[in-house]
């Protein structure tokens, strides 16, 4: 059963999807609707999904550092499919290494799952209270209001933009995940320097030495 709306759209091995599937994702993530042309008329269906997606960092799986059997023109391959605009519609790109042995003994205890859904609730209400909608709805005009930045963390804007390392929609995205970030630590002010930072680090270039999950 396809959920094209209110569901989660995982992406495995994003690598080994054509560009063209990819690249017809843009406008339902852009618009959160699906339009279906036929030659007497056009559909229009809601499709606001939640798109997760994860790839190795190479056809070989890379394994351990070292291990990697591919050659570059191989690994710019596997890449080439994947467009940077496709990518810049991911609020989050992380990088995930290889698990530790004590983490698969389960020696050591994380956090549950239980008390991480608390804390989630918690922003996501704090969210909804200030502007009646989750930080991932918020439109650029929104952003102004409800997630101002600091006035270093504008200059730190500038540079990201200045060095090519952030675009207007990334940017948007960026703020969203600062908000959010601010909102979890219970810093519900203007973003800062470090809360835009932190969103930063979230958004590695997703061509990494190690396996890599994008949100
Ligand atoms: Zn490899």
């Amino acid at each position: 059963m396809i959920l094209p709306h209110g569901g989660v759209l995982f992406l495995d091995e994003l690598g080994e999807f054509p560009a063209h599937v990819l690249d017809a994702l843009r406008q339902p993530i852009e618009e959160g609707v699906v339009r279906v042309s036929r030659a007497t008329s056009t559909a229009t269906l809601p499709a606001r999904f939640q798109m997760v997606a994860a790839s190795n960092p190479c056809p070989c799986g890379g394994g351990a550092p070292g291990e990697c059997e591919c050659d570059v023109t191989a690994r710019m391959k596997y890449f080439r499919r994947i467009s940077g605009p496709f990518l810049d519609r991911f609020d989050l790109r992380v990088s995930v290494g290889a698990a530790r042995v004590d983490d698969l003994l389960g020696r050591e205890v994380g956090e549950s799952t239980a008390v991480v859904r608390e804390r989630v609730l918690a922003a996501r209400e704090l969210a909804i209270e200030r502007a009646g909608k989750v930080n991932a709805a918020l439109s650029a005009d929104e952003l102004e209001v409800f997630a101002p930045l600091d006035h270093a963390a504008e200059s730190l804007v500038r540079r990201e933009f200045e060095a090519n390392r952030l675009t207007a929609r990334g940017l948007h995205r960026v703020r969203r995940v600062a908000r959010t970030i601010g909102d979890l630590a219970g810093a519900p002010e203007a973003i800062s320097v470090e809360l835009l930072t932190v969103a930063l680090q979230l958004r590695v270039p997703f061509a990494g030495s190690s396996r890599v999950r994008v949100a």
